[in-house]
């Protein structure tokens, strides 16, 4: 195939990954995002196969084909909820792949190479095998933590900075003694050595980071896996890799930042782990509230909602489990219809993954134009006249702001109390994601209506 051919069919690809970022921004353009994505990704396989491959095409063809029924299963299997397991286990994959393309290259380059661009060549190697498999076992504990697996408490050893600090030591040591090797087979076993201290700063790093932090960790996963395939793509010498890796390194590192900043998280913090104690699965907290609790029922929630002229609706992980996205979607409409002012406001980090709450609302077809970020809508809730919380908790605890000692204390959450009204769909006083308690549920103008919160929204629905 002619080089030129090559050039324009990989700029093309480029350019459509480009636009897929692009796409993403908002709502109403992200499946047009992700329709470039794919046909960006398209050409690039196709034209690398016709262009590189020269032999056992049919076992790539079967793998390819193996590889994708199982993605294809997988992905129409996977719940809203899961997805950030999914997500973690495909970075875990990108990771293994750099390891094996490094070692692959490293037996049998292709190319022969000498003086220095044989060091040049060794050190792309290195770097990428060394990103390859941290972001593996990294991933692979991530996953862990997400599915319940692993517990989502950040392990703390003894003196882990320095471990983490002898352990990076230990890479360039290797990687000096790696380079200046006499013969391939000394190299060899400096490649397997970096390869194991890698595994065990992935799998350390994560494991020191706790369950709260987690969509943090996902990003940052998602950015080495970008870093490590841009590594990849030096090794192989392929550009289109290196542009690829690049965006989803600098596209994931960008997504860790702006996380941080809505949890409230010094992003270097949460790479040296320890922060967010909560475990993965929600716990009960200590359940002292100094308060009491006053419950509602739907009857009267709906009384409340027809007298009011601003609503806000907070949706959270609650609402994905409850799949409430429907009702709420009914309910919104039922009131906009008889001239409330209906509002949806979303936390970054509701739910278990970003945008999870965008994706399910726009399910439920709730028009955009009446779905808002947290910072736009934080500071109109002293005139809201009912707040209806979805199956949220710790994006409205206000101890957040209160208690310096809390786990998420800092981070930026609704501020509902602020309301006339809040209404609290749950099914019991139990914590959130991340393990505490919440005193909204105490407050004088909560009304906590307990109960599934599909089941219970058409039940106020029924009585609108
Ligand atoms: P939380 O996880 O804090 O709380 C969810 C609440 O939903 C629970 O308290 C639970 O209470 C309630 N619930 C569960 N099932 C139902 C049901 N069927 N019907 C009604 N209620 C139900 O949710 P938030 O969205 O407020 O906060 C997200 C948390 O997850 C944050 O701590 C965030 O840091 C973390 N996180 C976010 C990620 C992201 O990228 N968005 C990724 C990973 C973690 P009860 O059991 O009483 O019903």
């Amino acid at each position: 195939m002619p080089e030129s051919l090559i050039t324009v069919a990989y700029l093309g690809a480029a350019i459509l990954f480009i636009l897929a970022l692009g796409g993403l921004k908002n709502n109403e353009s992200a499946r047009r995002g992700n329709l470039y994505g794919m046909i960006g990704m398209i050409i690039a396989v196709l034209i690398t196969i016709a262009a590189f491959v020269t032999n056992n095409l049919e076992i790539l063809i079967l793998v390819m084909v193996l590889g994708g029924t199982v993605g294809f299963i997988l992905s129409r299997r996977v719940q809203m909820t899961q997805m950030p397991e999914l997500v973690a286990i495909l970075h875990s994959l990108v990771g293994l792949a750099a390891v094996l393309i490094g070692f692959a290259n490293f037996m049998d380059p292709g190319v022969e190479y000498i003086g220095v661009e044989k060091t040049i060549h060794n050190i792309e190697i290195y770097i990428g095998i060394l990103i390859g498999g941290l972001t593996f076992t990294g991933s692979v504990i991530a996953y862990g933590k997400l599915s319940a697996i692993l517990g989502g408490k950040p392990l703390m050893l003894p003196a882990r900075h320095w471990l983490n600090l002898a352990m990076v030591i230990g890479v360039v040591v290797v990687g000096v003694k790696f380079v200046g090797a006499g013969t391939h087979a000394d190299a060899f076993v400096m490649l397997v050595v970096m390869t194991i201290i890698a595994f065990i700063i992935g799998a350390h790093m994560v494991a020191a980071i706790g369950g709260a932090d987690m969509p943090v960790v996902i990003s940052m996963l998602n950015s080495y896996s970008g870093w490590a395939a841009a590594a990849t793509g030096f090794m192989l010498s392929n550009d289109l890799l290196i542009v690829t890796g690049a965006l989803v390194g600098s596209s994931g590192a960008i997504l860790s930042y702006i996380m941080c900043r809505a949890m409230n998280r010094n992003f270097i913090s949460v790479i040296a782990g320890g922060f967010g104690t909560g475990d993965s699965t929600p716990s009960a907290g200590s359940g002292g509230y100094d308060g009491e609790v006053n419950p509602i029922d739907a009857t009267e929630t709906a009384l409340l909602l027809s007298g009011a002229k601003e609503v806000m609706v907070i949706p959270g992980y609650g609402m994905a489990m409850a799949q409430a996205q429907h009702a709420i979607s009914e309910l919104a409409k039922s009131l906009i219809a008889s001239g409330v002012n209906v509002r949806f406001g979303i936390h970054p980090v509701a739910g278990r993954m970003p945008g999870h709450m965008n994706v399910l609302l726009a399910e439920a077809h709730v028009p955009y134009d009446i779905v808002f970020e947290m910072d736009e809508v934080n500071d109109d809730f002293p005139k809201i006249d009912v707040s209806i919380v979805v199956g949220a908790n710790d994006t409205v605890n206000p101890s957040a702001q209160d208690d310096e000692n809390s786990p998420i204390a800092g981070m930026p959450v609704l501020e509902v109390w602020k309301g006339k009204t809040a209404i609290v769909l749950k099914r019991s006083m139990a914590a959130g994601y991340a393990g505490v308690d919440n005193p909204l549920f105490v407050k004088d103008n909560t009304r906590m209506l307990f109960g599934d919160a599909k089941e219970s929204l058409d039940l106020v629905l029924k009585a609108l």
